[in-house]
């Protein structure tokens, strides 16, 4: 039993704050705080009448002082942080000062750079270490699940791991044009950075989506997909061994990238500020505001999700390969908990991760990546909270 502060009220807090709440035997009590303290209530009271005690508050989660305020008066064991990457700074800072255990989903992130790095939260080592608190880093789905696919993978099926494939395909269809599954500023930045893959012991740059390749999908079927860097490379070339190549490819589909393509050329993506009748905007918060609220999503995706990992490496002197993954479907997802699989497949997780910090099971002192904990028990909990996994001991490569 425990209590948990969860930052952030967008479409992964709800999953997750959802997953809480079915699992009130864990969660005694949680505290939603967000910038927009009405929409904290809009899900509290369609929350209410289930065990899990829920409160919420309004915070500025870039205000340090504010955010301490706010954990020490409710003195949670855990701080979910699902606001965005550029909280994680400031919501470490806070959990230090009040001695307070964290878990997030997404690398930091400063607001004038769009690179994917672990250097700034994994400066916060020594000082997680001194306090004796545990910050678990990227427990979403991609980072998140497969980092503890690859824990599994290393544990349980290879001597030596050499080749993973991370592939995350969405199948979904929404019926706009053009739509972003999840926070349009932080996806955008993400699929229009320049690709990166790591190999012998060096990053390989590529120019955004150059790398194609097609994949034929379990449950899904044959889909285009492109190498993008992924902030999980970065810890998995350290934390599995043996490994020479781990790449990263996202599924778009061709409506997609010809928007894509259009709204860059016109400079509509740009994060540079420009300057607008009389105020300085971002082109692309300003797409943001324009484009469909992810959350608006859930209703209208129909089609299935599947994200997982191929591993090639040795076992007992032979060469073997092995594919993890999981298939969330969408509409299954909004039934459930009024969200589509891309929350769903983040929120989730978000909710093991926390549970297993708070219960103690993953917890030293310390500033970790998912894959540095022992995955049986992450594992066992997708199976139990809606993203059971399967796997394949002959799936086709990529090439
Ligand atoms: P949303 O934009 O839907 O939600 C973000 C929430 O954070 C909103 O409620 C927003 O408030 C709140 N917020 C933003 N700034 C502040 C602030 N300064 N103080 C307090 N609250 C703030 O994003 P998502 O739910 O889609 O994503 C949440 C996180 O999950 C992101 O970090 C994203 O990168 C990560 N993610 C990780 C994935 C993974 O697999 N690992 C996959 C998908 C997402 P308001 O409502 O006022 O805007």
């Amino acid at each position: 039993m425990g209590r948990a502060l969860i930052i952030g009220c967008g479409g992964v807090a709800s999953v997750a704050i959802h997953k809480c709440c079915q699992n009130s035997d864990a969660f005694e009590e949680i505290m939603i705080a967000s910038r927009t303290k009405s929409k904290c209530d809009a899900l509290k009271d369609k929350l209410s009448g289930g065990k899990t005690k829920v409160r919420t508050a309004q915070v500025d989660a870039d205000n340090v002082a504010e955010l301490v305020a706010l954990i020490s008066g409710f003195k949670p064991d855990v701080v979910l942080n699902l606001a965005l990457p550029y909280q994680d700074l400031t919501i470490m800072d806070a959990c230090l000062a009040t001695k307070t255990h964290y878990v997030d989903t997404a690398n930091y992130e400063p607001l004038d750079t769009a690179k994917f790095e672990y250097k700034w939260q994994w400066a916060y080592k020594e000082r997680f270490e001194k306090a004796g608190i545990t910050a678990l880093l990227g427990s979403g789905f991609d980072p998140g699940v497969t980092g503890v696919f690859s824990a599994y993978a290393q544990k349980h099926q290879f001597d030596e791991i050499n080749y993973i494939d991370i592939l995350d395909a969405n199948a979904g269809d929404h019926g706009y044009p053009f739509a972003t599954n999840f926070n349009p500023e932080i996806n955008i930045r993400e699929v229009t950075a320049r690709g990166s893959y790591w190999e012998n012991g060096r990053w390989v740059e590529t120019a955004p989506m150059e790398i194609k390749r097609v994949y034929n999908f379990p449950e899904i079927g044959p889909k285009d997909m492109y190498l993008l860097h992924h902030e999980e490379l970065e810890s998995l070339a350290l934390n599995i061994k043996g490994i020479k190549r781990i790449r990263f490819f996202m599924t778009f589909g061709q409506s997609y990238l010809t928007h894509l393509k259009c709204l860059e050329d016109v400079g509509m993506t740009s994060i540079e500020p420009i300057e607008f009748d009389g105020r300085m905007i971002v082109p692309l918060q300003f797409l943001k505001a324009v484009l469909p609220d992810p959350a608006s999503l859930g209703p209208r995706t129909k089609g299935k999700t599947n994200i997982g990992c191929i591993f090639t490496g040795k076992k007992d002197g032979k060469d073997k390969t092995y594919y993890l993954y999981n298939v969330c479907d969408h509409e299954a997802s909004y039934r459930e908990v009024g969200s589509q699989a891309i929350s769903y497949t983040t929120g989730v997780p978000a909710m093991i991760g926390t549970m297993l910090v708070m219960n103690g099971t993953w917890r030293k002192p310390g500033v970790f990546n998912i894959e540095q904990f022992d995955p049986d028990p992450f594992m066992d909990g997708l199976n139990k909270w809606g993203l059971p996994w399967q796997e394949s001991f002959t799936p086709e490569l990529v090439d």
